[in-house]
């Protein structure tokens, strides 16, 4: 059971290093698995913070490239040098903003799995593709692109996060996050996160759910104890 927090754009490096410490000292990661991905100005601060604990550190994105001519993006390499666990990869902001699609989530994959560091990567399908009854045609495309590229790795997880549930307060019921699950795993083996508006309030009843295996979680993981909160649950049914 993995619980990830993805800070977004927020927590500069001092609030980063003070939170870090707070958490490390706040969570019980016994059983389970927890990780903060704050931006990367921050990545070395949220280090310090977590320095002597459990809590792991992810970077938000990473390039395919080990170096180039690539303005404004950050290589796997440097990632591992700063000392980083992992990286998100493909969240829905970055398909919706900076134009991700399935080739480059596949390829960011492959080289941050390739200098061994981990992998959360993001699928889930837009409003419109749900009412258009389109969610498992999504899911088989976008997870497939990702398992052509890497396979089973074992330092990838997948998340998925309905785009429509990501910072609205909506969330997928039990029910449609497991059935989603399971259109993915049949595709990729992998431990499968659940994101989207999760809190310490629902995030006991969709972690019982037999093919969630954890959840990335945007808003209630920049305070300490909403994420805390979540931790625990994940604990209780871990
Ligand atoms: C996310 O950013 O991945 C996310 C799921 O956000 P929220 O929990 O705020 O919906």
């Amino acid at each position: 059971m993995l619980i990830a927090g993805n800070w977004k754009l927020f927590k500069g490096p001092r609030e980063a290093r003070e939170f870090c410490g707070a958490l490390a000292a706040a969570v019980d990661t016994s059983g389970i698995e927890v990780a903060v991905c704050p931006p990367f100005v921050s990545l070395a601060a949220a280090l310090e913070g977590v320095r002597g604990s459990a809590v792991q550190v992810f970077a938000q994105s990473v390039h395919w490239a080990e170096t180039g001519a690539f303005t404004g993006e950050v290589s796997a390499a440097m990632l591992a040098e700063v000392g980083v666990a992992g990286a998100i990869v493909g969240h829905s902001e970055r398909r919706q903003y900076f134009g991700e699609t399935d080739e480059t989530v596949a390829r960011r994959s492959e080289a941050a799995l390739a200098a061994g560091l981990r992998v959360i990567a993001c699928v889930g399908e837009t409003l419109a593709e749900r009412d258009g009854s389109r969610v498992e045609e999504v899911l088989r495309r976008q997870t497939a692109a990702i398992a052509d590229a890497v396979g089973p790795h074992a330092n990838l997880v997948v998340a998925y996060e309905p785009v429509w549930a990501i910072g609205t307060g909506r969330t997928a019921s039990p029910e449609q996050a497991q059935e989603a699950h399971a259109i993915i795993r049949d595709i990729l083996d992998v431990p499968i996160l659940y994101g989207g508006s999760v809190k310490a309030e629902n995030a006991p009843v969709l972690l019982a759910q037999p093919d969630v295996d954890g959840a990335l979680v945007g808003g209630a993981a920049l305070e300490v104890t909403s994420f805390a909160g979540i931790c625990a649950a994940a604990r209780a049914v871990a």
